[in-house]
């Protein structure tokens, strides 16, 4: 299992550093229009059906190109664009899921290391800062460059759903009974661990070593307590449960190995059967298969 220890590297970079994404707090004074076919108990006896009716399909993922403004991120931009990988996300987003309006996706420069969803224009930016600074994390860890980048853009699958994550709550107006911020890590986990195969594992490791790094370089602070993410810590153990809930054989190092704790991980598969019927149930009515 892919878990790394940090150094005192990784320390004097992360210090002042902060996980996760900025979510602004206007979600509600966006105007949303009405679902165009909405159950109505007076005109059908089938709203009565347990089955939600499906929803018009009238939006879609689109990557918004951006030229390169900051001259060292010319490898970053330059694989994310020849890969194509914003391109094959949007592709199975739109294959699986109907939406009420166009959701950008992006990747550019933003002044600072961050990656979050933005109801204003219904945008998801993924920063290339936020790319560098997890590099430098799995560069300190002791990975080599190639290592690095790979583990990076693993990480980087985690983050990305995670802001999509957010861009659907808002999108579908969900309910969510509980913090926005683990909804939104229970459904990167949801879709990695069951949509995208060994890959999405990858990413929800790649996830949950760079919160594990983090987490280790942390003084803790009223700041870290208040804020609306989880602690790295705790996002770092619910990511490793969600794993180990998803098969616990195949994934018995992570208890074995003493990397989650045994009073934890029985709870996993219940725990993690939980997340994927939940978003499964909040998403029927949105999934075009
Ligand atoms: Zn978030």
């Amino acid at each position: 299992m892919p878990l790394n220890r940090s150094n005192l590297l990784v320390a004097l970079v992360l210090l002042t550093m902060v996980v996760g994404c900025v979510f602004r707090s206007d979600r509600g004074s966006v105007s949303r229009p009405e679902p165009a076919e909405t159950p109505d108990a007076s005109a059908s006896p089938a709203a009565a059906a347990p089955t939600p009716l499906k929803r018009a399909d009238v939006g879609d993922f689109i990557v918004e190109q951006q030229d390169l403004s900051v001259a060292r991120f010319q490898r970053l931009d330059n694989q994310v664009k020849t890969e194509k990988m914003l391109e094959k996300a949007a592709d199975k987003l739109n294959q699986a899921l109907i939406l009420p309006h166009t959701i950008l996706i992006r990747t550019r420069s933003c002044a600072e290391q961050n990656a979050f969803y933005d109801p204003k224009d219904r945008s998801v930016t993924i920063c290339f800062e936020m790319m560098e600074r997890f590099l430098g994390v799995f560069k300190a860890s002791g990975e080599t460059e190639e290592r690095a980048y790979e583990r990076m853009f693993d990480s980087m699958r985690f983050v990305f759903l995670h802001e999509i994550g957010h861009a659907l709550i808002d999108a579908y107006d969900l309910p969510v009974a509980g913090n926005e911020e683990d909804a939104a890590d229970r459904l990167a986990a949801y879709v990695n661990l069951t949509e995208l195969g060994e890959d999405g594992v990858k990413a929800v490791y790649a996830a949950a070593d760079a919160f594990n790094l983090e987490a280790k370089q942390t003084v803790p602070s009223k700041r870290k307590f208040a804020d609306e993410h989880l602690l790295n810590e705790q996002r770092f153990y619910t990511s490793l449960c969600m794993i180990y809930g998803s098969d616990a054989s195949k994934h018995a190092r992570i208890v074995d190995a003493g990397y989650l704790p045994k009073e934890r991980a029985v709870r996993c598969r219940n725990e993690y059967q939980r997340t994927v019927e939940s978003w499964r149930s909040l998403l029927e009515p949105w999934r075009k298969r």
